[in-house]
């Protein structure tokens, strides 16, 4: 929806997913190649333009080939076999003898004439019957891009920027997030995803505005477009003028007051007004965001997604893992780093691993199914991890388990690992590990799996999305996405006695512990660490100090008797906003 304010200004409304302003020229991101416009060439510009064609091919061969290799590596001969229709296309006489000839005769740029002809064949294999026709489709339309990629470089998914600039994007991945030059983005403006999605977590663990469901946005702005992103009331708005500047300014001025009195109390421990201690972490997803961890009053980091390390070099060896790694954990160290285990799939899987598209991606191949599935590169990340933990304290954890099995199954292969290092001359030092609980069979076989771990990690971005059957991406169903239904608290409550049954630690660690206005409930379940965005752990820590954990187990009891999401929301929000009103003004 736009509205004009003025002849030059104009703002659109999104969803805030991150809070901060931003004022910059944007990027726009293309996800998709537009249909390359029929450019005409001179005669003597033929040899050169086929060359180029000619170098995006030999270019794509030398990708499918590397990948083939990888694939033959990690998966066998049959299914490196696949890439070998791949290669077919590519090579295919016909195509280059007909590029070659329409170039030649019509004198028109390479890039329409490749793209037309593939369309065509892509065209006439789209609504087939016959499922091996159609996933020749599937296949054609990869060469083609990959081809179009290597043809028309100025449209790659990672451009450099020379100044700082907000990204807009129609959907932005986890792996194109990962191939930004993050030192120079200031914020995110998206047309799709939700408070959930990974580009949203990263925005608040990079401290960036993020606004997302700004639909159309991609069309509506064009690379240079100067504009303000505000993540606090989800506006984007184009060429803003000085007064609006000028609001925004005295605005920021204020919070950064708030903010101030926040970061002078960081470091003092978060303790319940009844004296009952709790641990407060930090979420990671980069090595370089550990200087601002260890600066915003955590007391360790409860989470390290290592996806997005793995998305910046899928083929990293383990050496250059465990140096990552043991960077993470020096910049924290006396404080431990937990890091969780590869979880590819779902929305952050790299097209590279994946062979062809699945159906239900979230319900699919994902977290530990791929790690089991892929030993090899499983072992790696392991090892990689032990040997992180002779420079400080290390945690490990597995996320989406379904059950005990799989965690056995992890536990036997870390073993392996172990032995293999020891057989280096390389003695692993003792490791915690830990299970995520963020499949409901796994809440539900907590005690199982408690007896195998030494702690237990709530993921509720997936145990909300699992349990309610909301898909935690799609905007459609975002108002049923509700951490406080019943359910919810049933699942929490069965993983936390679980875990004190065997004597060891309930955290929670998805985006609902960043929340002040569940702070109480979470206490009262019996949590004893939440591990949160950087940029929340201060404000966490003030909730704590200001709730007694007796009255928060007395919320909880009532919480439970309770029917619906919408008065569990209303119970514990009225308990936040009595005990800390100034965190919400
Ligand atoms: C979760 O599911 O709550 C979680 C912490 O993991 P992620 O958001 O990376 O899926
Ligand atoms: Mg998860």
């Amino acid at each position: 929806m736009s509205q004009a304010a003025t002849p030059d200004i104009r703002q659109w409304q999104g969803t805030p997913v991150s809070a901060g302003v931003a004022h910059a020229p944007v990027h726009v991101l293309k996800d998709h190649f537009d249909e390359p416009d029929a450019e005409p060439i001179q005669p003597g510009d033929v040899e050169r333009e086929l060359e180029r064609w000619h170098a995006a091919l030999d270019l794509t061969h030398q990708e499918i080939e590397a990948l083939q290799a990888r694939v033959r590596e990690e998966q066998g001969n049959d299914e490196a076999d696949i890439f070998e229709t791949h290669l077919l296309i590519l090579q295919d006489n016909s195509v280059r003898k007909q590029v070659e000839k329409t170039v030649r005769e019509k004198l028109v740029c390479v890039d329409a004439v490749y793209y037309r002809l593939m369309r065509r064949h892509m065209d006439a294999l789209r609504g087939l019957s016959d499922s091996y026709l159609r996933e020749r489709f599937v296949d054609i339309k990869d060469i083609t891009q990959r081809v179009m990629r290597h043809l028309r470089g100025e449209l790659l998914d990672h451009p450099m920027f020379e100044d700082p600039v907000i990204i807009v994007a129609r959907d932005l991945t986890p792996s194109d997030t990962v191939q930004l030059d993050r030192s120079k983005v200031l914020g995110f403006a998206v047309e799709t995803g939700s408070a959930n999605s990974h580009a949203a977590i990263i925005a608040r663990s990079l401290g960036l505005p993020a606004v997302v469901r700004l639909h159309n946005i991609c069309e509506e702005l064009h690379s240079g477009d100067v504009v303000l992103l505000d993540g606090e009331e989800g506006l984007l708005i184009l060429n803003p003028d000085a007064a609006t500047l000028a609001g925004y300014r005295s605005r920021e001025e204020e919070a950064e007051q708030f903010e101030d009195a926040l970061h002078i109390e960081r470091h003092a421990a978060a303790v319940t007004t009844d004296g009952q201690p709790l641990e407060i972490c930090a979420n990671a997803e980069f090595v370089e965001e550990m200087k601002a961890i260890r600066d915003c009053g955590a007391a360790h980091v409860g989470l390290f997604r290592t996806e997005f390390l793995h998305l910046e070099d899928p083929e990293g060896s383990e050496d250059w893992l465990a140096e990552a790694y043991t960077a993470a954990v020096r910049a924290m160290h006396p404080g431990q780093v937990i890091f969780r285990t590869l979880d590819i799939g779902g929305d952050k899987l790299d097209a590279e691993m994946l062979a062809e598209a699945e159906p239900n991606p979230f319900l699919g191949w994902r977290g530990i199914r791929v790690s089991l599935g892929r030993p090899a590169l499983f072992k790696r990340q392991l090892r990689a991890m032990l040997r992180a933990a002779a420079h400080g304290e290390v945690g490990i954890m597995f996320p989406m388990v379904s059950g005990v099995e799989e965690v056995r199954q992890a536990r036997a292969l870390l073993e392996e690992c172990a032995a293999e290092l020891r057989a280096r001359g390389i003695e692993p030092p003792g490791v915690e590990i830990g299970a995520m609980i963020e499949i409901p069979s796994a809440a539900l076989s907590a005690d199982l799996i408690a007896a195998e771990v030494d702690f237990l990690s709530l993921g509720t971005n997936d145990l909300v999305q699992y349990t309610l059957a909301v898909d935690r991406l799609n905007e459609r169903v975002a108002g049923l996405y509700q951490p406080t239904h019943p359910a919810i608290l049933r699942l929490i409550a069965v993983t936390v006695e679980a875990a004190r049954q065997a004597g060891i630690r309930a955290c929670i660690c998805g985006e609902m512990a960043a929340d002040v206005e569940m702070t109480p409930l979470l206490i009262g379940l019996g949590l004893n660490e939440l591990s949160v965005a950087s940029g929340q752990v201060a404000r966490v820590k003030h909730a704590v100090r200001r709730l007694h954990s007796g009255e928060c187990r007395e919320l909880a009891k009532t919480a439970r008797r309770l029917a619906s999401a919408p008065e569990v929301l209303e119970l514990t929000r009225r308990k936040a906003r009595q005990c800390y009103p100034e965190l919400f003004e």
